[in-house]
């Protein structure tokens, strides 16, 4: 053996560590080599699917140079360490800030907003927020607030049912079908009462990429205030088209320029063309977020009003953020996300051409899209298969079924993020028809090989 106790001249995969196993549950006792360690984890991550094929996340999966480089600068920045890194605050400030403008926030010096770690937070605040307003109104009122209810659709995010799970609050659940596949106030007078805290309208559903219409669902709920006396407000659940609508569909009225729109969030990990790690909420006027849910924190001396579920998370999520908002501008995202969509509606309009299968949505909303296997094209393969065929190629489009109400309906499902060239876009398209035609040779059916992972939206 080499004079080298600690095996530092080892030649890489020969240390110890890496030539006699790494312990995979329990921490080693001894340190090794930060080359070693690097190297096994490293290695291991190299198992996972390549990100840029990974077509089934909504979130980040390429940002240029600069950014990489701020991400390295900005690691160590903690953002609720308001008073230590006031630039990183202000800048928080400034992003949600921008945000509220761009959602047509009536009037800019009366609203309230902040960087959560992602939608999911964001929607809780939200919900919390709806849930608190609504129980001020009821205690001063003398009535109960044993049983609030959120009504929403039954395609919503899994976020929602972890909202009224973990909070107490009743989901009701309109459920979708063939003709109603999103929320769109259809029968919504059959849900609302007055334990209603409000209504999740939602921007991009998971399933399909279509948008829940918040124009006519805030017009039904007008209705049903005129007839009932009940005025419920919405929550906009924008984790994708928050971030798409103002640019490419600058028309569509979603925002708080519908006046029953409480507040919005977003993810900036999605659209926001940040890495993961960052989502926002805005709402409307201070008056609709309740000051019992903010909490202030030491700021330069003075007090900075915070409303988070975290205490610690990453600052440098935020700092990227505003670097996207000054390097794109309106006209950069513009043009990004009408390039997502542009690839989406080829590459659907491919896949709808290809002969086995049904569009449900084509990604003229956000870049997102799924489609069917068409009734009676065959009884040999599902569209489980097919995605096991191109993920064999490195491709990841999930299958999955609808949900409940029509769960017994197998979706497949692109999301396009920048990052999806056309180029490697008609790649996909040769990949999808070569194995179609795979599968479409075959002779008798595949095995059904079971134990499908459940899919989370
Ligand atoms: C992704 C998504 C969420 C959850 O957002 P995260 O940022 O992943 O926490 C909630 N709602 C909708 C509609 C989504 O698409």
């Amino acid at each position: 053996m080499m004079d080298d106790p600690r095996g530092e001249l080892n030649p890489v995969f020969a240390r110890p560590g890496e030539s006699d196993g790494s312990s995979k549950y329990q921490l080693p006792d001894r340190p090794m080599l930060p080359k070693t360690a690097y190297q096994i984890v490293h290695d291991e991550a190299i198992l996972d699917g390549n990100s840029r094929l990974n077509l089934a996340t909504f979130v980040s999966t390429w940002m240029d140079d600069e950014a990489q480089r701020l991400y390295a600068e900005a690691a160590d920045k903690n953002m609720i360490d308001k008073d230590e890194y006031p630039a990183t605050a202000e800048i928080e400030d400034r992003c949600w800030r921008i945000l509220a403008d761009l959602w047509h926030v009536p009037d800019p010096d009366d609203t309230i907003g902040t960087s959560t770690i992602g939608s999911s937070e964001a929607c809780m605040l939200g919900g919390l927020a709806l849930k608190r307003r609504w129980q001020d109104q009821r205690k001063a009122a003398g009535k109960s607030t044993d049983k609030p209810n959120l009504i929403m659709s039954s395609a919503v995010q899994v976020v929602w049912e972890k909202f009224c799970e973990y909070w107490d609050v009743e989901p009701r659940y309109v459920p979708v079908s063939p003709d109603h596949l999103v929320l769109d106030g259809h029968e919504l007078e059959k849900y609302v009462d007055e334990n209603t805290i409000g209504v999740v309208a939602i921007l991009g559903q998971t399933f399909t990429g279509l948008y829940e219409p918040v124009d006519a669902i805030a017009k039904k709920l007008d209705e049903i205030q005129a007839s009932t006396g009940l005025d419920v407000k919405i929550h906009v659940d924008g984790a994708s088209g928050a971030m798409v609508a103002p640019f490419c569909q600058p028309d569509l009225a979603w925002d708080f320029a519908v006046d029953r729109v409480n507040s919005i969030s977003t993810s900036g990990h999605k659209y926001g063309l940040v890495y993961p790690g960052v989502g926002w909420v805005v709402w409307r006027n201070k008056a609709v977020m309740p000051e019992s849910l903010i909490f202030h924190v030491s700021y330069l001396g003075g007090d900075m009003p915070t409303l988070a579920l975290n205490f610690s998370r990453p600052g440098a999520q935020v700092l990227l953020q505003y670097y996207q908002f000054l390097r794109l501008g309106r006209e950069g995202y513009r043009a990004i996300q009408q390039n997502s969509i542009d690839v989406a509606l080829h590459l659907s309009s491919e896949i709808g051409k290809m002969g086995p299968f049904d569009l449900v949505s084509t990604g003229d909303t956000i870049p997102v899209f799924a489609w069917v296997l068409k009734d009676g094209h065959t009884e040999n393969w599902t569209l489980y298969d097919l995605a096991d065929r191109l993920r064999m190629r490195g491709w990841l489009v999930p299958a999955y079924p609808m949900a409940d109400d029509m769960s017994d309906m197998t979706l497949q499902r692109i999301v396009v993020k920048v990052g999806l060239s056309h180029d490697l876009a008609d790649d996909l398209l040769d990949a999808i028809r070569a194995e179609v035609g795979f599968l479409d040779a075959l002779k008798t059916p595949l095995p059904d090989m079971g134990g499908r992972q459940p899919f989370h939206h």
